[in-house]
């Protein structure tokens, strides 16, 4: 017999019965947990259809994508070959294309979408700039940065190639001029440069686009810094999305991607964004040979911190060129002043500095009168300086792209230059609370935890193995820190460790209290409040510097995680057990960690 909500009454033999309410509840229970579990069969199926319907889309993309791969693009028997040479030299003064140039603009030339991947400084902007010399129409470059638009065009102009930008700060004359070029087949105007911002809220920009296709006047869309479409990347940019809607509005322009951001997982999510059916992808090696890597531990103390800069300038790098990244303006400028304390000539830079100025500091340390420029990550758009021989990070950076990135622009000559972080474990904290609400924003610092922490590898194949590169030893050549001296190390088991800190957290839940890193440590090092403090747990043995590393390898491994508080003037990082904890909390659980024999 089955309860059904529309019954009032049941027969239960043969007489009239009236169930109670509690009964009449129990049999719509029931029958709501069956209707859930058919909710749940059903959205079990959905989610394996979407999955399949995924995956048959990724495999589409990657088939078409290995057809065009197939083809050679890296000759120069197109039927624009020659003016593309004559081109090179005569407007670009430039003699030879580097690799991938070629082959990029090939493609894009013959109408594919392409999306080429390579590294920083590597000359991505001349894959479309080129093409749009040579040809009839016009290509449209969407670009984030106003400031890095602003670079091109001045290049660009030198060169005598017309060019022109739309952002929200173009003047009347600028924007009206640009919306007549569009649709005048006599204008001479081969480049557009707009941010997406623009693009998503000008219709009228829109439809003279449209008008601009249908007179066949639209060579190309060039989207530069493309990874900015994918939610998985280290910068997504919602405005990106916007541009979802090139493919289905302008059939039959091609779309030329660039970025210096790899993972497959993102070059795959980019082409679903743009509606892109498949395209051809191309990488540059990221390894780049003539850069050393090397991890320093940061001195706790200011003073002592200051005096190993101060060292690395006065010695090692003596009489050259290079960059100290820090992570704010305020640490930017106090470093500045403290080390021209020192005497030694430095100057500073942020975005909160007036042009002028800092295009003063540009100057200065381009000729040499600086020796090194102190900035926050503002500093680097544009940097045109092929002899930099150090790049130093006060702080380390916030994902192993912006790493790659900045530690970049040393050595873009070839020559040997230095990149070296100095890291300690309170300013991931310091990191952590700014980055924590972007998606991958945790992920991406912690990437960069475990490269600042891993204590045996060589610095390159980290890298390589993030970019996702194949990868032998014999690329390093002794080019990191680890392969040219290799230190010997011990591995341990920090599961007793990690039980330990896990009491102490126990204990200050009981007491009310929040634990940061800081504190946390204090208790474990028998330091700080005595209230926090376990005298059943042993004090350590080895250094406090171990300590911190221990703290950090059990949150890259998620047996340890970072739980934000708002304050009324900052973003606090607390310390609490990770999502690994219940595996953790088992006696035989094992926590490899390796470490520098002292
Ligand atoms: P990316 O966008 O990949 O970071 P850019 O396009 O800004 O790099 O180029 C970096 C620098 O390399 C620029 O100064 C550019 O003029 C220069 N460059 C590009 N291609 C070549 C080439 N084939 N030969 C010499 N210099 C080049
Ligand atoms: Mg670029
Ligand atoms: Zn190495």
């Amino acid at each position: 017999m089955s309860a059904s909500s529309s019954n009032d009454c049941l027969i239960v033999d043969g007489e009239d019965y009236i169930p109670t309410e509690e009964e009449e509840i129990a049999a719509i229970d029931f029958e709501l947990r069956q209707i859930e579990r058919e909710q749940q069969k059903l959205a079990d199926q959905k989610q394996i259809l979407i999955q399949r319907k995924e995956k048959i889309r990724d495999n589409a993309l990657l088939k078409k994508s290995l057809t065009l791969s197939r083809k050679n693009w890296d000759t120069e028997n197109f039927s624009w070959s020659k003016n593309l040479r004559k081109a090179l030299t005569e407007v670009f003064n430039i003699k030879d294309m580097r690799p991938l140039q070629l082959p990029t603009i090939n493609a894009t030339m013959s109408g594919e979408d392409v999306l080429l991947v390579m590294p920083t400084g590597g000359g991505k902007s001349l894959c479309y700039q080129l093409p749009a010399v040579i040809g009839k129409g016009i290509t449209i470059v969407v670009s984030p940065l106003v400031a890095l638009m602003e670079d091109q065009l001045h290049g660009l102009h030198k060169n005598n190639v017309k060019a022109m930008m739309l952002s929200s700060k173009a003047g009347k004359e600028n924007v009206k001029t640009i919306m007549t070029s569009l649709v005048d087949s006599k204008s001479g105007l081969k480049l557009i440069y707009v941010t997406p911002e623009y693009m998503a809220k000008s219709n009228r920009f829109m439809s003279k686009l449209q008008k601009a296709h249908e007179m066949r006047r639209l060579d190309r869309f060039a989207i530069d810094e493309v990874h900015c479409c994918s939610q998985w990347g280290h910068d997504f940019r919602p405005d990106y999305k916007f541009l979802g809607i090139l493919k289905s509005m302008f059939p039959g322009v091609p779309i030329l991607g660039l970025t210096a951001t790899a993972p497959a997982k993102i070059i795959v999510d980019v082409q679903k964004m743009l509606e892109i059916q498949g395209c051809l992808v191309l990488r540059a090696p990221f390894n780049r040979p003539n850069l050393f890597y090397e991890v320093r531990r940061k001195p706790a103390d200011k003073d002592t911190c200051l005096a190993m800069i101060e060292n690395l300038l006065k010695n090692r790098f003596e009489g050259k060129s290079g960059i100290i990244y820090t992570t704010t303006i305020k640490d930017a400028e106090q470093l500045t002043t403290d080390l021209r304390a020192k005497g030694l000539k430095v100057g500073c830079y942020h975005a909160v500095l007036e042009p002028e100025f800092r295009t003063q500091v540009y100057s200065k340390w381009i000729s040499g009168s600086y020796q090194a420029v102190v900035a926050t990550i503002a500093f680097g758009l544009g940097i045109d300086k092929p002899d930099v021989r150090f790049v130093i990070h006060h702080c380390l950076s916030k994902s192993m792209e912006s790493y790659y990135q900045e530690s970049g622009r040393a050595g873009r000559d070839g020559k040997k230059s230095s990149c070296i972080v100095l890291y300690k474990l309170s300013d991931v904290f310091k990191l952590s609370t700014m980055v924590f609400q972007d998606k991958v924003g945790l992920q991406n610092l912690y990437n960069m935890l475990a490269f600042c922490l891993n204590s045996s590898s060589c610095r390159r194949s980290l890298i390589a193995t993030h970019f996702e590169e194949t990868w032998t030893k014999k690329d390093c050549a002794e080019m990191c820190d680890h392969c040219k001296k290799p230190k010997e190390r011990r591995e341990i088991d920090v599961g007793p460790y990690c039980r330990q800190l896990y009491t102490i957290m126990t204990k200050a839940v009981q007491s009310e209290t929040r634990l940061t890193a800081l504190k946390l440590l204090d208790s474990w090092f028998n330091k700080g409040a005595v209230a926090l403090r376990v005298t059943s747990i042993p004090i350590p043995k080895f250094s406090r510097e171990t300590g911190e590393a221990i703290v950090g390898h059990l949150l890259v491994n998620g047996y340890l995680q970072e739980d934000f508080h708002f304050s009324a003037y900052s973003t606090i990082s607390y310390i609490k057990r990770g999502p690994k904890a219940g595996v953790a909390l088992a006696n035989d659980h094992k926590i490899l960690f390796e470490y520098e024999k002292c």
